[in-house]
């Protein structure tokens, strides 16, 4: 096991509060999001950015992003999204294993990238809203 938060996200070392999982990528809400189901997409083979990783990593992760963008809209009655990826410190990337940020919007809410806190009460609840509108 590395040190990697997100691999031990993964392997459920630390709780999260999970979306979706396959045997390549899984999908978990961000702790603290820009907007509500803001979740984060990451491929299950550690690599610290795009880049790094493979091709063939960085296809299963935007074949997942392209399945789960539409099921998460759904779910929540988004009405449109930001995708993002911060590539190096530089660039704002604060966790060093690739990740696909997913943030919904919706109409009337002002778009904004601001972090919130929610407690794990409300992260849960959006997460099973997520879930059972993706049956
Ligand atoms: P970055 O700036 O690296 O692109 O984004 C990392 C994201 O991971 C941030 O939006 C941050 O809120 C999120 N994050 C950091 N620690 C945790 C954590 O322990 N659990 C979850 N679910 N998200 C986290
Ligand atoms: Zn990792």
């Amino acid at each position: 096991m590395n040190d990697c938060l997100f691999c031990k996200i993964i392997e459920g070392e630390i709780p999260s509060h999970k979306i979706y999982e396959d045997d390549k990528v899984f999908a978990f809400l961000d702790i603290s999001p820009v907007s509500k189901g803001h979740t984060l997409i990451i491929p299950k083979s550690h690599s610290e950015n795009l880049t790094q990783g493979t091709e063939e990593s960085a296809a299963d992760l935007f074949k997942t992003v392209h399945h789960l963008a539409p099921k998460i809209m759904t779910a929540l009655e988004a009405t449109a999204y930001n995708i993002g990826m911060n590539h190096g410190a530089d660039a704002g990337q604060l966790v060093f294993h690739t990740h696909v940020h997913f943030m919904p919007r919706y109409a009337g809410i002002p778009r904004t990238f601001e972090k919130q806190h929610p407690s794990q009460e409300e992260l849960a609840a959006v997460a099973e809203e997520i879930r059972q509108g993706m049956e």
